[in-house]
């Protein structure tokens, strides 16, 4: 997807003017390209629609820069698709708040259900209880209790052979009992959407009348997540969608498919199977990454949050000419220590997630501090022009900071590396993210 939208746009930016075929040669291209990435037909034809009439509005095609206008367009109308804003989590006027996961086997709900309780524990001090409802795999009961224990969340369960509408009646009394102010529901899934499950679970919603029935959704299945959406949704009415497994290289089309195709929000998304791994749901930060601006926005609005703006310019400045040394490196660390850990922020930057010269950069905060000794050992000269640095400079670094001389030289490497892919980012490749950055 994003390969070929920035191809259009490369296009269209060499264009001094854009003329009614470009457009539509662009519009063809982001038709292909949102299709391509899982986005559901219906919702591609109407979303291009929409971004025409936007673009064919005069001001693209007198305007200076119409590429960037474009991009703006479409990542605007994107966002809207998935609903703008995120939504919280509904909540009951009086406890227990009851949630109930819904979806097919194998799309995340008991895992799902452990990193909701997670979260609700470390943000609000709650105290949920988990109900084992699904008995139709032996396995299920006692996943959902390992999950559990990690988390240290009760779980209410009562083996395989009780009925599941009974179950999660007996677990309700027990929930009122213990005065737990959430209820998680770890409903059973099925291969496919049948009857006897729907059946099921709209008894358990009848049951409980639940503030939230989350749908989990493996975005890995793409259009046949859809597919899932809308089936659930038409049986059960559901609040709200989980949509798991984004982590990996999942494009994310699906996201967009499923706010239009059920009107339901999507409220969190998983991104790795650990029980931290959950994320509110951010429209706008979806449809970067569903355009191939990596998380940008996560990453500009922490920037903006900690960046001193005069020296970020002053920074891309430097970047442009080739003239960053060690002491702009280590007024960069010093900002970017402020802005959390390293790996989070690189991995937001379009194209570094798998940026094969970031593979041997070492991101522990240790050996951060490391570095920032070695750099602190050079002499004033050293640290204005990096090309000084010879054997003997090198092992008088070493000595100086206390660090073996082989961390001395992978530094100066990674360094060099650094140096280089700034300037190619600086030469273009990205002019979205110098832009941005007020370059
Ligand atoms: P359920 O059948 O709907 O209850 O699904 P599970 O919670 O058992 O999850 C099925 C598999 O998907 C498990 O191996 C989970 O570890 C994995 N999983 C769930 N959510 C995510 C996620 O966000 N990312 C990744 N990578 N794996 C996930
Ligand atoms: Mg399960």
């Amino acid at each position: 997807l994003t390969e070929r939208l920035q191809k259009a746009m490369e296009k269209l930016r060499k264009k001094p003017k854009v003329t009614e075929a470009d457009l539509r040669e662009t519009m063809r291209e982001i038709r292909l390209a949102l299709l391509e990435a899982d986005v559901n037909f219906a919702v591609v034809k109407d979303f291009v629609k929409k971004v025409r009439e936007k673009a064919t509005g005069a001001e693209v095609l007198k305007g200076l820069n119409p590429a960037q206008q474009i991009v703006k367009i479409v990542n605007e109308e994107l966002t809207q698709m998935m609903g703008e804003t995120a939504t919280p989590l509904a909540k009951a006027p009086h406890i227990p708040t009851v949630i109930m996961m819904v979806g097919l086997q194998g799309a995340g709900k008991t895992t799902t259900a452990g990193k909701l309780a997670k979260k609700l524990k470390d943000e609000e001090n709650a105290r949920p209880l988990m109900i084992a409802a699904d008995v139709y795999r032996p396995a299920a009961i006692t996943q959902l209790q390992q999950v559990a224990a990690t988390i240290d969340v009760p779980v209410f369960e009562e083996g395989t052979e009780v009925d599941p509408v009974q179950i999660v009646k007996d677990g309700m009394a027990q929930a009122a009992a213990n005065h737990n102010d959430y209820v998680l529901i770890d409903t059973a899934g099925r291969l496919q959407i049948d009857e006897k499950l729907m059946d099921e679970l709209a008894q358990i919603k009848a049951l409980t009348n639940p503030n939230e029935i989350l749908l989990v959704v493996d975005a890995m299945t793409g259009q046949n997540a859809v597919n899932t959406a809308e089936g659930f949704n038409d049986k059960l009415d559901i609040t709200g969608v989980v949509l798991t497994k984004l982590d990996g290289d999942t494009r994310g089309g699906a996201a967009m498919s499923i706010r239009a195709v059920t009107g339901k929000p999507i409220k969190f998304v998983g991104e790795g199977e650990k029980m931290e791994d959950l994320d509110v749901f951010h429209p706008d930060r979806m449809a970067s990454r569903i355009l191939g601006m990596g998380d940008m926005l996560s990453l500009i609005e922490k920037a903006q949050k900690n960046f001193d703006e005069e020296q970020a310019q002053a920074t891309m400045e430097k970047m442009r000419e080739n003239t960053f040394d060690y002491n702009d490196f280590l007024a960069q660390m010093d900002q970017l220590t402020k802005m959390g850990p390293m790996e989070n922020l690189l991995k937001m930057i379009p194209g570094m997630a798998n940026n094969p010269a970031l593979q041997n950069v070492n991101l522990d905060p240790k050996q951060f501090a490391h570095i920032k000794a070695i750099i602190l050992s050079m002499t004033p000269a050293e640290r204005e022009n990096p090309d000084l640095m010879n054997p003997s400079r090198r092992r008088r670094l070493a000595a100086g900071a206390g660090r073996p001389i082989v961390e001395v030289n992978r530094m100066i490497k990674q360094f060099n590396q650094m140096r280089k892919m700034m300037k190619q980012v600086t030469n273009g490749n990205f002019s979205g993210l110098q832009n941005m950055m007020g370059g």
